[in-house]
């Protein structure tokens, strides 16, 4: 079954800009998606008409059973990891993990149940009651990631969630996040301009081009074609 579904999917900036053109593609059920391509060709669009964050112009976009095209970004059933964390400063760690299910009504025993297992899963423990700014850019993206873990989401989309560490830790951080992915399972929609990254974690590569779908397939299929 198809987790993320599009269909015709296409964008059309004010001014006519045509960002991405009739976008076809079936994101399967606990499947690693990366989304790859030079800067400018509609990556990011994509993945924003996904999250809500973007009006979709032409076709239709479906997360699971439902069209979301008309759905706000809370009110579908995904969770994001942006670039730059996106984190609430004037929050500890433990409350911007709880945020979103607070505001989504979860009883209190069950959010601190499931924020205590996304600490355990990070290593965020000892870090709780800390504010985003006494944290390392590491486990800042730790916190964003524990963030769209307690909501049990049907799909992850991940923004370039990487690009802000340096160079050690950001291969680090590329394996826990595959670990992360198939110890829970999670359909998983990410958008990187990094090769290595993308060919470590994809399942299935996708290269956009023009804001076209250039090429499908697996990182050798994409990277090692004769
Ligand atoms: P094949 O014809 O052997 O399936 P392709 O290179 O056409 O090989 O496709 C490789 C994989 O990618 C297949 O699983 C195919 O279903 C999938 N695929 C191809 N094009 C798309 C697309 N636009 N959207 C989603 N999946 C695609
Ligand atoms: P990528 O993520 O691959 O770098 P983007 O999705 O950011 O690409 O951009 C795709 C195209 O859409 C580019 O030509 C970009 O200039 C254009 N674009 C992006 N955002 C806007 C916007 N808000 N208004 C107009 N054009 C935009």
């Amino acid at each position: 079954m198809a987790q993320i579904t599009l269909k015709g999917v296409g964008k059309t900036y004010a001014g006519g800009v045509q960002a991405v053109s009739d976008v076809n593609l079936d994101v399967i059920d606990r499947e690693f998606v990366v989304l790859v391509g030079p800067s400018g060709c509609g990556k990011s669009t994509l993945l924003r008409m996904v999250a809500g964050l973007e009006e979709i112009s032409q076709g239709e976009i479906a997360i699971g059973p439902r069209v979301v095209n008309r759905l706000e970004p809370a009110e579908r059933d995904i969770a994001m990891v942006f670039q730059n964390y996106a984190l609430y400063p004037h929050m500890s760690v433990r409350e911007n993990m709880a945020y979103g299910l607070k505001n989504r009504k979860t009883p209190k025993s069950e959010i601190e149940a499931r924020v205590a297992q996304a600490a355990r899963m990070l290593e965020l423990g000892p870090y709780l009651d800390r504010k985003p700014r006494a944290l390392s850019g590491g486990q800042r993206q730790r916190v964003a990631m524990g963030r769209a873990i307690v909501r049990q989401p049907a799909a992850f989309l991940f923004d370039e969630p990487l690009s802000n560490l340096d160079a050690k830790l950001r291969v680090s951080m590329r394996g826990e996040i595959r670990k992360l992915q198939r110890r829970l399972g999670t359909t998983s929609l990410y958008v990187t301009h990094d090769q290595l990254e993308a060919m470590t974690l994809a399942d299935r590569l996708v290269v956009l081009n023009g804001g076209q779908i250039e090429q499908v397939g697996s990182p050798l299929e994409v990277y090692h074609a004769p």
